[in-house]
């Protein structure tokens, strides 16, 4: 496994040059077209497509994935993005009008959407293509030069994209970098046109720090404890399946895995049971024969999610079996956990799922909404009142009802965190968006200044009544006290734009439509004209 394959690493005297490289082609315009953009996309789908066999035999090495994981959750969908990229990045990059403005129509304001330059990803070991191509991806669509500093801890596959890069893409506009801390921290010494970093908060903190001293602009995906809350009433069946299996692919090393399930006390047995099931269909030969089943990507985090769970108060409901020669943990559900148990100090990363009894929904609400904003929240329920009360008391990265980590290949959908779960948007547009500067752009004709020549010193009251006339607001009517019983609240007024007003305004239209058809319209115009 990946302890035996070692990765060469970039000499680290080699960054500047790379990095001057690629200024020099990004000043040189090297993807202004957009077809010389379409061309590195395709030829990276092309890197995927032609080396597919690689790429799981590299991810079973690193990270003991099944095949099947590998190829529906990394290749598949990263070729997948190519293709979006390739089809719309056209319609992505076109430039925008702004909203029609009376005052500003004339100077034809416009919002140019513009690479910022040479982009860095630093990238984890969980998901080590979709998670490095997918960035490079929009940077590419964007217009961007780009480094990626892939994980040294899958390095199986990182080296293989190291090694795949230069055959497909232009190495004047893309390129690997290859190490651990001191690489990373050397390419954070250097300005880029945006940093974008994938992984630990703990990290995150580091790569922020160091970009604000080159002001390099930063967006994060981090991780964090995403919870479950279950309904008892809800599909348990259906919640068993999607629960395990967004805990046990990768095995649990996902960013967006259910890390703990939050479910009111009495049912903490019957989810037990559904689990167990779920797990019982998922491996019916057990978790531990071969391509069924991942492993942890390192001894470090095998003894981390050990250590975890040697020190639980909670009861063993099933699983715990663990073999640090293979870095095999098997599928754990622990129940009757608290939420002071070390399974809660951290975000677990790996294949336990905590169980913690509440008292009821509002307790739920409270327990998340006392750590840090998740990644993910999920709810399992058929009741619409019980999921918009989550949803609308709390906050999170994304907010899914009824299914675990799917949200991430939605087209259309975004991916980023709020607060310490990240910064930021990704996947397909909002990735070219996240690597697109919006330069606002106008062209002002000489003729403006008759509308606002009054902008010119020197200063008079009469200039300023103009500039008031044309660039005034009129404010809606201040809103007003209520008092209900004790409690006093502020309201909006109707603004003059009431439903009543329109209603009167489309009786006096359709009167005014009738009295057309029968020419009473048309004869006192003609009498008016006369008089
Ligand atoms: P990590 O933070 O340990 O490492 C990520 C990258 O940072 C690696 O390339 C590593 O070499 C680099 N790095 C490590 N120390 C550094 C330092 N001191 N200075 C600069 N760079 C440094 O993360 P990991 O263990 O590879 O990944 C797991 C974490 O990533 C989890 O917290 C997970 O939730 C998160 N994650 C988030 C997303 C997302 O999309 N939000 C996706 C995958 C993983």
């Amino acid at each position: 496994m990946s302890d035996a394959f070692q990765l060469e690493y970039t000499p680290l005297e080699d960054i500047d040059a790379i990095h001057a490289t690629l200024q020099k082609s990004f000043k040189a315009g090297k993807l202004k077209s957009i077809a010389a953009r379409k061309i590195q996309i395709l030829q990276l789908a092309y890197l995927i497509q032609d080396n597919y066999d690689a790429f799981k035999v590299a991810f079973t090495k690193d990270l003991g994935r099944p095949t099947l994981e590998t190829a529906f959750m990394e290749l598949d969908s990263t070729i997948g993005d190519c293709k979006i990229a390739y089809d719309r990045v056209e319609k992505w990059a076109r430039t925008e009008k702004a909203p029609f403005s009376l005052n500003f129509a004339a100077t034809n304001p416009v919002i140019r959407k513009e690479p910022k330059g040479v982009v860095l990803s630093i990238s984890p070991f969980n998901y080590p293509v979709w998670l490095s191509l997918g960035p490079m991806i929009g940077a590419l669509a964007a217009g961007n030069c780009f480094v990626l500093k892939p994980s040294e801890l899958s390095p199986a596959v990182s080296g293989l994209i190291a090694e795949l890069v230069p055959k497909y893409l232009d190495s004047d506009v893309v390129r690997i970098v290859l190490g651990g801390v001191a690489e990373a921290t050397k390419l954070l010494e250097l300005p880029w046109g945006h940093i974008h970093y994938t992984g630990s908060g703990r990290v995150a903190r580091i790569v922020c720090a160091a970009a604000a001293k080159t002001l390099s602009p930063v967006s994060t995906e981090l991780g964090g404890k995403s919870p479950v809350i279950i309904d008892p009433k809800c599909d348990l069946q259906t919640a068993a399946n999607r629960i395990m299996w967004g805990k046990c692919a990768n095995a649990g090393q996902t960013c967006v895995s259910p890390d703990y399930i939050l479910v009111q006390k009495d049912a903490q047995d019957a989810i037990v049971q559904a689990l167990k099931e779920a797990h019982d269909r998922f491996y019916p030969s057990g978790p531990s024969v071969p391509n069924a089943f991942g492993r942890i990507v390192n001894h470090t985090h095998f003894r981390r999610l050990k250590g975890l769970l040697d020190r639980t108060a909670g009861e063993m409901a099933f699983g715990g079996q663990t073999d640090e020669s293979e870095k095999y943990i098997a599928p754990t559900i622990v129940k009757g956990v608290k939420g002071d148990d070390s399974l809660m100090s951290e975000e677990l990363f790996g294949p336990i799922l905590p169980i913690i009894p509440v008292k009821d929904v509002d307790e739920a609400i409270a327990f998340i909404n006392a750590r840090d904003h998740p990644l993910a929240l999920y709810v399992f329920s058929q009741d619409a009142a019980f999921k918009a009360k989550v949803f609308d008391n709390t906050q999170s990265g994304s907010a899914i009802a009824n299914d675990t980590m799917v949200h991430c290949a939605v087209d259309g959908l975004p991916l980023g965190g709020i607060g310490p779960s990240g910064s930021g948007y990704q996947t397909r547009k909002y990735s070219f968006d996240l690597f697109t500067h919006l330069r606002s752009s106008l062209d002002s004709p000489s003729w403006v200044d008759w509308l606002f020549g009054s902008r010119f010193p020197p200063y008079t009251a009469k200039k300023e009544a103009k500039l008031k006339s044309l660039l005034g607001v009129k404010l809606p009517p201040r809103p007003h006290e209520v008092t209900n019983g004790a409690t006093k609240s502020l309201v909006l007024s109707d603004g003059g734009c009431s439903g009543k007003r329109i209603v009167i305004l489309f009786v006096a239209l359709g009167i005014a439509a009738a009295l057309a058809q029968v020419g009473v319209v048309g004869s006192l115009w003609k009498l008016i004209v006369t008089l």
